[in-house]
Parts: C-alpha cells; sequence; structure tokens
C-alpha cells in the first residue's frame, strides 16, 4: 500500500535551540584557567552529562596543552565506561531519488550528474547477500527523500533484510537513516523491528539551513528538528541526531548537539542512542569547497569534547574520514564504525561497475571490513557485531554500558567476544584469524575468573563446533 511522504506540518511547534544564548556562551567562557577545565574534565568521568556553559568552557579551552588534557580525559572515559570495543555495522544505500535540493549532497534533484537508481527487491537481495557474505550483522538502510521512499517502503525494505539467511549469517540489526515521518509513518517503520532511526538536522542554524535546503520538504527547519520527537513519541526509543560539520562553525553545531541531547532528556527522559558528526565530503556534480569547513585538529576537538560532554551517548565515526584519523580518533571515544563501506547504490553486490556516479559523496576510508577487523586487534581493540541488547529489549544500551555498573563486562565484551568468534569462524582471511585469535584469548586472559568467564569458554567452545548468535 503506497502512504505518500507525510504532510508537513510546522503548527504550534517552537526551536529548542536557542541561538542567541549559545553565542553567549561562546562568549563568556572565553580563556577558560587550566582548573576550570579540570574541573569540568573531572565531572564527566565521574559520569555527569555536561551542561552547556561546561561544554562551551572546553570548547574554548583551545591551547594544545588543554587540548591534549581534553583528549586524555576523553580516552580515560571510553575506556572506564565502554572499554575497547568498537562495534561495526556497515551502510546500504537503497535509492538516490530525491525531491530535496540539499545543497552539499551530490543527490539533490538538481544535480544532473548523478545517476538516479532505487534497488529493485531482487536487487536489495543480491546486496544482503554480498554484505552478509562478507560477514556484516549491522546496517544502516540510507535513503532519499521521494514519495517513492515512503514509510510503506522503508517497512518493506526492512522486513526483506531481515527475511535473508546466506549460509551461517544474516543482518540481525537494521537501523534506518532517511527523512523525518509523521507519527503514524514512525510507528509503520517501528513494526518492522528497527533499531536506531537516525535524522542530522545537518546545521542547527536557521539561516544558513534555509540557505542550504532551498526547497523540498527538507526546507522546513522545525519539521526536521521536532523529526526525532515523534519517533519517540511513535515508540522509537533509540534514535540517532547529528550535524554535517563544516556548513558552518562547528562550535555552534557541537553546542546545539548538546542543546538537542537535553531537549530528548527533558522530554522523554533518554537522550539519543548515538550521536553521529560526518564532515563535508567533496560529492559529484557539487562544490563543496566554499564551506567553512572543520580542519582535522578541530575535527578531534570536537569528538574529544562530544565524548565528555555526553558520556552516556554511542559515538559513530564513518569512513568519510581517512584510515589514520580514525585510527586516531577511535581512541577517545568513538564507539562504533563502518568497515567495507561502499555507498554507491547497488555497489555491493556488483562491484567494479561506476556506483560512484550513484554515490552521494566520495568515501577516505576504503579498507575491505577484514582489514579494518585485523588493524583493529592490532590495536588492542575487540571487533563486535553484538545485537543482543536490542533483541533482547535493552534499548538504550548504551545508557546502561554507562548507568550499570560491570554491564560492559557482563555483557558487552562476552558478546563482543562471541559475534566476533562467529565472524574469524565463518568469513575472515587467515591472517586476520591469526591476529583476532590472539585478541580473544588477551580478553580471556583480561576477565576475572568465575562463573562468566566460565560461561564464556563454554559458548566460546559452542561457535567453534557451529553453534550461531549465542548471547548474554
Ligand atoms: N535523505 C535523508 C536525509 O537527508 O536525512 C537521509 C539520507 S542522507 C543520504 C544521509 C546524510 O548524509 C545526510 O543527513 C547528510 O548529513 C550526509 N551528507 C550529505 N551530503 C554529504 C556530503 N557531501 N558529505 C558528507 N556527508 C553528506
Ligand atoms: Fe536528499 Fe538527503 Fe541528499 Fe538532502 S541529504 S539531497 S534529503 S539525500
Amino acid at each position: 500500500m503506497k502512504r505518500g511522504l507525510p504532510k508537513v506540518n510546522v503548527e504550534g511547534l517552537k526551536s529548542f535551540i536557542p541561538e542567541d544564548e549559545i553565542f553567549q556562551w561562546l562568549e563568556k567562557t572565553k580563556n577558560p584557567t587550566p582548573e576550570r577545565v579540570r574541573e569540568i574534565i573531572q565531572r564527566s568521568l565521574d559520569k555527569n552529562r555536561l551542561e552547556p556553559e561546561e561544554m562551551a568552557t572546553l570548547i574554548n579551552a583551545d591551547s594544545p596543552e588543554m587540548a591534549e588534557e581534553i583528549f586524555e580525559g576523553a580516552r580515560e572515559l571510553k575506556e572506564r565506561v565502554y572499554g575497547n570495543r568498537i562495534v561495526l555495522f556497515a551502510p546500504l544505500y537503497i535509492g538516490n531519488e530525491c525531491i530535496n535540493n540539499c545543497q552539499y549532497c551530490g543527490f539533490r534533484c538538481s544535480n544532473q550528474e548523478v545517476a538516479r537508481k532505487t534497488l529493485t527487491m531482487p536487487e536489495l537481495d543480491n546486496e544482503i547477500e554480498a554484505l552478509v557474505n562478507r560477514g556484516h550483522k549491522r546496517l544502516i538502510l540510507v535513503y532519499g527523500e521521494h514519495p517513492n521512499y515512503d514509510a510503506q517502503f522503508i517497512h518493506d525494505s526492512v522486513k526483506e533484510v531481515y527475511a535473508q539467511k546466506h549460509g551461517n549469517g544474516e543482518i540481525r540489526r537494521v537501523n534506518i537513516n532517511a527523512a523525518p515521518l509523521d507519527r503514524e509513518g514512525f510507528e509503520l517503520v517501528k513494526s518492522a523491528g528497527i533499531g536506531t532511526y537516525q535524522i542530522f538536522q545537518e546545521t542547527y542554524h536557521q539561516a544558513t539551513y534555509k540557505q542550504q535546503h532551498p526547497s523540498g520538504p527538507k526546507s522546513e527547519y522545525l519539521w526536521r528538528l521536532h523529526g526525532l520527537d515523534r519517533a519517540q513519541e511513535a515508540g522509537i526509543d533509540d534514535v540517532g541526531i547529528g550535524a554535517l560539520m563544516g556548513l558552518t562553525d562547528w562550535r555552534f553545531e557541537t553546542m546545539a548537539l548538546l542543546y538537542h541531547t537535553i531537549h530528548l532528556e527533558e522530554r522523554f527522559n533518554v537522550g539519543p542512542h548515538t550521536i553521529s558528526f560526518p564532515r563535508i565530503e567533496p560529492a559529484i556534480g557539487t562544490n563543496t569547497s566554499d564551506y567553512p569547513g572543520v580542519s582535522d585538529y578541530d575535527f578531534k576537538r570536537l569528538v574529544a569534547i562530544l565524548r565528555l560532554s555526553v558520556p552516556y551517548t554511542g559515538l559513530i565515526l564513518t569512513c568519510r574520514e581517512s584510515v589514520e584519523l580514525r585510527n586516531e580518533i577511535i581512541k577517545f571515544g568513538v564507539s562504533q564504525i563502518d568497515a567495507g563501506s561502499d555507498i554507491g547504490v547497488g555497489a555491493y553486490s556488483t562491484q567494479g561497475d561506476e556506483s560512484y556516479k550513484k554515490s552521494q559523496f566520495v568515501l577516505s576510508d576504503g579498507r575491505s571490513l577484514d582489514q579494518v577487523i585485523r588493524e583493529l586487534c592490532e590495536a588492542d581493540f575487540i571487533p563486535s557485531f553484538c545485537t543482543g541488547c536490542y533483541r533482547l529489549g535493552r534499548t538504550g544500551e548504551h545508557f546502561m554500558e554507562f548507568a550499570v555498573p560491570g554491564f560492559v563486562k557482563r555483557f558487552c565484551t562476552p558478546n563482543a567476544v562471541l559475534t566476533f568468534l562467529e565472524y574469524m569462524e565463518d568469513y575472515s582471511s587467515p591472517e586476520t584469524k591469526k591476529v583476532g585469535m590472539k585478541q580473544i584469548e588477551r580478553e580471556l586472559d583480561r576477565m576475572p575468573e568465575g562463573d562468566q568467564k566460565d560461561k564464556l569458554t563454554e559458548r566460546i567452545e559452542q561457535v567453534k563446533q557451529g553453534a550461531r548468535d549465542l548471547y548474554f
């Protein structure tokens, strides 16, 4: 049944992003003392979500010495709260038709240079087969905004993904990055069993927003700003926020992400499940060189500051960034990365054709999943494909990791080990398996003796014997 796109309705909606107040905080907190900065870092290490004044102070602590202390604080927080596991996922572009005209995006309707394509269901199946056969378990499905991609279509494509089984594997969690829906639309999509629904505001700065989104439904700032409220009202309690960094001053956007977080906490008692901070990348037929951008150094600062400011939320870093930068940033707080990504529509199953012509922008990190995994292990991370929490109804998992003492040790690390072992049994190259098995041994050595370790050891044996999808 076709529902069509929702009717954009901003009646009664107000912005919860106080632009003047943000600029005032950024002004008032200039030149902070090292003592004040340390005090704030300590408050974060004590697991408090920071206040806007405190985040602004960290943003203004921009001397190299202070920045180093912020990086160090973020590294420590990440280790204390999340341990050394990194959750892996892949993006899957379902279609690049779009009726919006976002100036930075290759998919905008005025771009003649992009080849338009929507996967048919058999083509979607081929993509899933290719992804499952590489070892993926978690996907984010990405859609343009178009009457063909209404809530029913999103629902049906999610169902199609879950219905696929290939060899020993299947996709176990499907997240969505798509246009904001109305409440009924969100309810329908939720009923397909989605994980997180992500909507990036792109820029929280209204004047910039207006200029960057001249036409189409996305031109309504407030409809988008309140999109995740409607998702929450529809029962989707894992929502992902984000800003496209580089369109305007990153300091403003980072502050606004905190205000959005506080708004969700106040209204729904739960902050965002994830925060994303994609940086603007070159796109086919699109001139992205005129934007203010964000330097690598400031980008690192913004990630560390977000980590400290919202300690309970998962941070996502994508293949838009280079390998070197990703390796560095992973250490201070990122908990999820994509790997082996291809963002051309249909690109996973039709390798080597001109899929870039159907891509939204250009990726920097072109490593395969296997290579990323090997390098993660070499750097003492434990790759995870875990979907346990969400399937046991423990939604808001990052909140629990953070709030429940021992949660990571009890659930996350063992589940990372089991899902990673599955990967090695079924998909990995011999080189990666060698490095990966050593990493699993290291993890077991780090676990205290006791019931949990015994259970994990038992399940490791079961996976080696062919059992799959075991989790705590
Ligand atoms: N069409 C939906 C929307 O706009 O919300 C969802 C998918 S859109 C394809 C996913 C995200 O890609 C956007 O929210 C935007 O942040 C990001 N994006 C768009 N153009 C980009 C570019 N040139 N470089 C990096 N990220 C970009
Ligand atoms: Fe369309 Fe999304 Fe690209 Fe905007 S960012 S042009 S809405 S696909």
